[in-house]
């Protein structure tokens, strides 16, 4: 369980989060949906311990991320969530396997286990074959299944996606779609996923969250979101039309 109490987040004199109140279920599949500069990549990064709020706190299980009361913020690595970012953000210079192995060779897991794990991640994304290859010489889609690939290797239970197929042409974004899905069920894990894209929102989430200005507007299944928008904001995001 996620559990996300009163985020507020500024940037100087702009207030970027103001209150984010968010509970995620174990397992879930969760969307944050909203036009660009809502806040959604904000959210994700506190989550991730890549930006500490000024308010509130976050939760994952019984592990304090952030509380900004007691000024108690654990270290990103610490965290052990897997994330996976639009730019693939892979090392140029390291081979897949070396950039898949790489997040748990910084938490210090034994080598043994490092390869097997790594190998057991590549396969599971189809690029067991290319595990010698360097970032260059690997497709868009390709590269993005690495990341992907790392991602999991570090996720324990939880993986955070920041719009992870908007650089992927029409036809692989929908392939990678189901394979985001496919993953999620395989590896049991919790997965929070950034995205301005209905479509793409409506197609793999539990559960979607309709994000403006800083704020939660909606939280509902799509068919609850599309269904009864409660917000004329959240009509016009999702195309309601009545
Ligand atoms: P997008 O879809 O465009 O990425 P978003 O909903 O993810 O948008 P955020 O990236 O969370 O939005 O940004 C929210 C607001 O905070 C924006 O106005 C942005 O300019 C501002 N912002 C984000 N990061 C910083 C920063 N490090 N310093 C200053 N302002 C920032």
């Amino acid at each position: 369980r996620v559990e996300l109490a009163g985020v507020t987040k500024s940037f100087g004199k702009s207030q970027v989060l103001h209150g984010i109140d968010l509970t995620i279920a174990d397992g879930e599949f969760v969307t944050l949906l909203g036009p660009s500069g809502c806040g959604k990549t904000t959210t994700l990064r506190c989550i991730a311990g890549l930006e500490d709020p000024d308010g509130g706190s976050i939760d994952a299980g019984d592990r304090t991320f952030a509380n900004a009361d007691s000024l108690r913020f654990l270290p990103p690595h610490r965290r052990k969530v897997g994330m996976v970012f639009q730019s693939y953000a892979l090392w140029p210079h390291l081979s897949v396997t070396a950039n898949v192995a790489y997040p748990m060779k910084r938490r210090k897991v034994p080598r043994g286990e490092i390869r097997q794990r790594a190998a057991q991640a590549l396969a599971s994304v189809d690029m067991a074959k290319h595990a010698d290859r360097f970032p260059h010489e690997l497709s868009g889609g390709q590269q993005q299944r690495v990341a992907l690939a790392r991602g999991l290797v570090s996720a324990n239970g939880l993986m955070l996606y920041d719009e992870p197929l908007s650089n992927l042409d029409a036809k692989l974004r929908i392939a990678m779609r189901a394979e985001i899905q496919r993953l999620h069920r395989e590896f049991g894990n919790t997965s929070i996923y950034v995205t301005h894209d209905q479509e793409e929102a409506l197609a793999l989430s539990d559960r979607v969250v309709i994000m403006n200005s800083g704020r939660i507007d909606q939280v509902g299944t799509p068919e609850e979101i599309y269904g009864r928008p409660v917000s004329r904001f959240a009509a016009d995001f999702v195309g309601f039309e009545n």
